[in-house]
C-alpha cells in the first residue's frame, strides 16, 4: 500500500510517539487506519487516561479548560487568546504549533502572576515515571518553547499508589509529582530531527519493517495482527520464562522457529527439556508424583478462585490506587470423592464489597479441609483482607493456611503439547477436560473481560438488563475457574484419566 503521492501530513505528539515505538506504526495510523486493532485492554487504558485527566483538572482550582478537540485552528487562537487574557490562570489542554508539529499540554500552569514563566505537566496514569514518558514529554516542551512558551519546569504528574481515598471525593493527595527538567534536556534538541525523519516516513511507501521486540514497547502495538505472520505451531518462542526467553532467542538465531525441528540434546534445561520432549513426541508428560501428592490431600476439599478489580482512582474510601480488590469468589467442595457442591459471592451494590467477600467466605470455608487454589494471588489477597479488617484477621489467617497451590504441583509434573509453554489454567483445562471451554462463556472470558464486566454493572448508568447479563457472565466464569481445578485435581489423582462431573 502506497501514500498517496504529494500528501503532506501535519503531526501530533501522539503520531510522533507512535514514530518512536516503529516507522512502519505511523506510517499505517496514518495511512491505514482500518487496520487498527484496539482490544479490551488498549480501550481500558485509554478510559483510565482520560478519566485521570480530567481529575487531574478537576484538582487545579480556577483552570481554563482549552476546547475544541477537532479543530486545531480554533484550540490555538483559544490558547492564544487565554495567555494574553488569562496570564494568571492555569490551562487546561492548551494546544501549541510549530513546525506541523502539534501538542497539546495536559496542565499548563504559570509559575508567576503576569504569566511570564510557565510549569508544563504531563498527566499519566501509572504508578511512576516511565522511560518512555521522557520523549513524549520532550516533545511537548519542545513545541511549547518553541512557539514562545517560557517553560520554568517540566513534570509528570502520576498516580501515588501510596494515597489512600478518604471518600466523599476527595482526591487532594492523589497525584505525585516528579521534575523531570534536566531528564529531558538531551532529548529536546532531537525533536527536530524524530519529527523530519517521521515526515520522510510519511511521504514515503510502507516501511518494510520485521516485527521484533518493538511490536511490545512500550505497549502491544495495535497492527500487530496485521505484521506478523502467523507463527508455526510449535514455535520456540513457547518456552515460558525468562530462561526460556533467553533460549528462544539462542534457537532463533541458529535458525529454529519450530521447536519440533530443535534436535535432541541441544535443550538441557528440565522443564524446558520436558516441553521440548513432550512438543516433538506429540505426548503429554505426567508424573506420578502428582497423585501421590494430590492423594495425601483428604475431604472435604475446597476449590477456591478469586476475581479482583484494581482501580487507577480508588472508587471505596480507605482504598489506594491499583489496589487489588477482591469482589467475587467462587467455591467448589468436595465433600467426599466426587460429591461437589457450588457456592459462590458477588456484590454487584457499586458498594466496597470487601468485608462481605470475607465474611460470607469465611462461613463457606468451615474450620477443616485442603482449600486449593491455582496461584498464589489467593494468599495475597487473603493477607490484604487480614489487614484490612483486624478483627477477622484470626479466621482469615487460618483460610490462608489450609490453602494448596495447584499451580506449582502442575508445572512440576504435568504437560501437554497443546499448553505451549503455559500453565494457565486456560491452557491446561483444555488438555484434562475437553468438554469444559472457556471460549463457550458468554462476554467474560477471561481476567480482563471480567474486571471490565464488573466495572460496567456498578456504573450507576449501566441499564439493568445489562447489568444482568453482564452478572449471569461473570457468575458463569468464576464457576468455570473452581470447575477447572476440581477436574484437574481429578485428572492428575487418577493418573491422567478424565473423569466428568459437575
Ligand atoms: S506490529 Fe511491530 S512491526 Fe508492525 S507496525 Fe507495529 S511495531 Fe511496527
Amino acid at each position: 500500500m502506497n501514500a498517496a503521492p504529494g500528501r503532506t501530513h501535519g503531526l501530533s505528539k501522539s503520531r510522533l510517539v507512535a514514530w518512536l515505538q516503529c516507522p512502519r506504526r505511523l506510517w499505517l495510523e496514518v495511512n491505514r487506519p482500518d487496520l487498527r486493532l484496539d482490544d479490551l485492554a488498549i480501550r481500558r487504558r485509554f478510559a483510565v487516561g482520560h478519566q485521570v485527566g480530567a481529575l487531574a483538572r478537576d484538582l487545579e482550582a480556577g483552570g481554563v479548560l482549552v476546547g475544541h478537540e477537532d479543530d486545531l485552528a480554533a484550540a490555538l487562537e483559544d490558547t492564544r487568546r487565554a495567555l494574553d487574557r488569562l496570564p494568571g490562570k492555569p490551562l487546561f489542554e492548551p494546544a501549541f504549533q510549530h513546525d506541523g508539529l502539534l501538542v497539546r499540554i495536559d496542565l499548563l500552569l504559570p509559575e508567576d502572576e503576569r504569566g511570564h514563566r510557565h510549569h508544563l505537566v504531563e498527566v499519566k496514569s501509572t504508578a511512576s515515571v516511565k522511560g518512555y514518558h521522557l520523549p513524549d514529554a520532550a516533545i511537548q516542551a519542545w513545541v511549547a518553547s518553541q512557539a514562545g512558551l517560557h517553560l520554568s519546569r517540566v513534570s509528570i504528574a502520576h498516580l501515588d499508589t501510596g494515597f489512600i481515598y478518604p471518600g466523599n471525593g476527595d482526591y487532594r493527595g492523589l497525584f505525585r509529582r516528579t521534575d523531570i527538567t534536566a531528564s529531558i534536556v538531551p532529548l529536546l534538541e532531537r525533536v527536530p530531527d524524530w519529527a523530519a525523519q517521521a515526515r520522510v516516513v510519511l511521504a514515503g511507501e510502507q516501511p518494510d519493517i520485521q516485527p521484533g521486540d518493538q511490536c511490545d514497547t512500550p505497549f502491544e502495538c495495535p497492527f500487530r495482527h496485521y505484521c506478523c505472520p502467523p507463527a508455526p505451531e510449535y514455535p520456540v518462542t513457547l518456552l515460558p520464562d525468562r530462561r526460556g526467553k533467553a533460549m528462544a532467542r539462542a534457537l532463533a538465531a541458529e535458525g529454529h522457529e519450530d521447536l519440533r525441528d530443535v534436535p535432541a540434546g541441544r535443550i538441557v534445561d528440565p522443564l524446558q527439556q520436558r516441553i521440548h520432549d513432550a512438543t516433538r513426541n506429540g505426548r503429554a508428560v505426567l508424573d506420578p508424583e502428582a497423585a501421590a501428592q494430590i492423594g495425601a490431600v483428604g475431604w472435604p476439599r475446597y476449590y477456591l478462585d478469586f476475581e479482583t478489580i484494581a482501580f487507577a482512582v480508588p472508587l471505596w474510601a480507605g482504598t489506594r490506587p491499583y489496589q487489588a480488590l477482591p469482589f467475587q469468589w467462587s467455591c467448589h467442595t468436595e465433600s467426599a470423592p466426587g460429591q461437589l457442591r457450588h457456592a459462590d459471592f458477588l456484590d454487584t451494590t457499586g458498594q466496597a464489597p470487601m468485608r462481605r467477600f470475607a465474611e460470607r467466605l469465611l462461613a463457606t470455608l468451615g474450620k477443616t479441609g485442603a482449600i486449593i487454589v491455582y496461584s498464589a494471588y489467593e494468599r495475597r489477597i487473603l493477607d490484604g483482607l487480614a489487614r484490612a479488617f483486624p478483627d477477622l484477621a484470626d479466621p482469615l489467617r487460618a483460610v490462608a493456611d489450609r490453602l494448596f497451590d495447584l499451580l506449582p504441583l502442575t508445572r512440576a509434573h504435568y504437560y501437554h503439547p497443546a499448553m505451549k509453554g503455559s500453565w494457565s489454567i486456560k491452557a491446561v483445562l483444555p488438555t484434562v477436560a475437553p468438554d469444559l471451554d472457556y471460549g463457550a462463556l458468554g462476554e467474560v472470558q477471561d481476567g480482563t473481560s471480567a474486571q471490565a464486566a464488573y466495572a460496567e454493572i456498578i456504573d450507576p448508568a449501566t441499564p439493568a438488563e445489562r447489568r444482568a447479563s453482564l452478572t449471569d457472565a461473570l457468575l458463569d466464569y468464576c464457576r468455570l475457574d473452581t470447575l477447572a481445578l476440581v477436574r484437574l485435581a481429578w485428572f492428575l489423582e487418577e493418573g491422567g484419566r478424565n473423569r466428568t462431573g459437575n
